[in-house]
């Protein structure tokens, strides 16, 4: 039976953590400051296991779960993903199963998460100039090119794939152009998100963020007008909008144009624990339980009376100066 929460938001998509390390210090993300080489990462024995996070969506799945969505801090830097991939699409043989990404490591491993069952990927791709891709994702490393190859093979491997791009005002603004000629190039959906309030390091201020509305404005000034269209469901995040060519652009208007309302969303940090927000000052743990012997029965009515006190609303509720010095890190409880 479907879990609902004290709106009536049913549970049905799950984010799962599997590791809270990145490969890139994303200034709105994992600012260096705060995530220096001092920083305390958790212990592997403090990351739930590929059995445990298994065990946990197996729970869940007779009560209306339908996404599972890998992400982090860097999915791909967790060994052997593809073996989570494999036992979470025997769990759930018509699960829609996800992956966000920074990139950086999926051209080598596109084919085998792919065979192993993952059916989409999400890339995030700031910049397509390198200078300010590396300035963003602080990195030296990594360039576009790189990014793009992996997006390259990822398509050839039959993985459906989305490019999610930040913009932050005065950062990489005059990369909306930019990226939106070579994804409409290569007919891959772009998603701008609103950056965002998340945790407490990346010194988030209103003025900073671009906002849903303006970015259309600049797509169109070069595209030609947009359409909006209706949502495919009530609980997606992204506002889909078309060009006149049926090319589609997303919009993730967190700040500008919240999405509260029809939330189905809960997250599993990489430690085990339950939030029932992307802006939850704490969560649940279920790791405890799982390592005293719970059985799936005992799981899912744990998640059960966790979602049916969730009120949740951030978004909605949001003032201009948030204030709360507790958010939980977004690199911790996953994107
Ligand atoms: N490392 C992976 C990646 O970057 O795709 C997965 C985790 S990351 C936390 C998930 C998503 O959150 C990325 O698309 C990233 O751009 C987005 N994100 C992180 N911090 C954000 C912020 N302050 N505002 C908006 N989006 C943010
Ligand atoms: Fe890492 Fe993703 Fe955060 Fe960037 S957005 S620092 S890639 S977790
Ligand atoms: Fe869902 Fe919280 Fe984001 Fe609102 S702010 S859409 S409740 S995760």
């Amino acid at each position: 039976m479907a879990l609902r929460d004290v709106h009536h938001r049913p549970l049905k998509d799950l984010r799962i953590s599997v590791t809270d390390r990145c490969n890139f210090r994303c200034t709105y993300c994992m600012p260096r400051e705060h995530f220096g080489s001092d920083h305390d990462f958790l212990p592997r024995n403090e990351l739930l296991s590929y059995e445990e996070i298994t065990f946990v969506v197996d729970s869940l799945m007779n009560c209306g779960l339908q996404k599972v969505r890998l992400t982090g801090g860097e999915p791909l830097l967790r060994r052997d993903l593809t073996d989570l991939v494999s036992m979470l699409r025997q769990a759930g043989p018509e699960l829609d199963l996800a992956m966000t990404t920074n990139g950086a490591l999926l051209k080598n491993h596109a084919e085998s998460l792919r065979e192993a069952g993952l059916d989409r990927v999400t890339v995030s791709l700031d910049a397509v100039e390198p200078e300010t891709f590396q300035a963003m994702a602080d990195t030296e490393q990594v360039d576009p090119e790189a990014i793009f190859a992996g997006i390259k093979e990822a398509q050839r491997a039959g993985l459906t794939v989305k490019v999610n791009t930040v913009v932050r005002k005065g950062v990489n603004e005059d990369q909306i152009l930019p990226l939106a000629r070579i994804c409409l190039q290569h007919n891959i959906p772009l998603r701008f998100i609103e950056y965002m309030d998340v945790g407490n390091t990346n010194a988030w201020k209103l003025d900073e963020v671009i906002t849903g509305a303006e970015i259309r404005h600049i797509i169109e000034g070069e595209f030609g007008s947009l359409k909006p269209l209706p949502s495919k469901e009530a609980s997606e995040v992204a506002r889909r909008y078309t060009l006149e060519s049926g090319y589609e652009f997303g919009f993730i208007e967190s700040v500008s144009n919240p999405f509260c309302g029809d939330c189905s969303r809960a997250r599993l940090s990489a430690n085990g624990s339950i939030y029932t927000c992307l802006f939850s000052s704490s969560g649940n743990d279920l790791k405890g339980l799982l390592r005293f012997g719970a059985s799936q029965n005992d799981v899912q009515e744990a998640i059960r009376a966790i979602w049916e006190q969730r009120k949740d609303r951030y978004s909605m509720e949001r003032t201009e100066l948030t204030g709360d010095e507790n958010k939980v890190e977004m690199s911790f409880i996953g994107g």
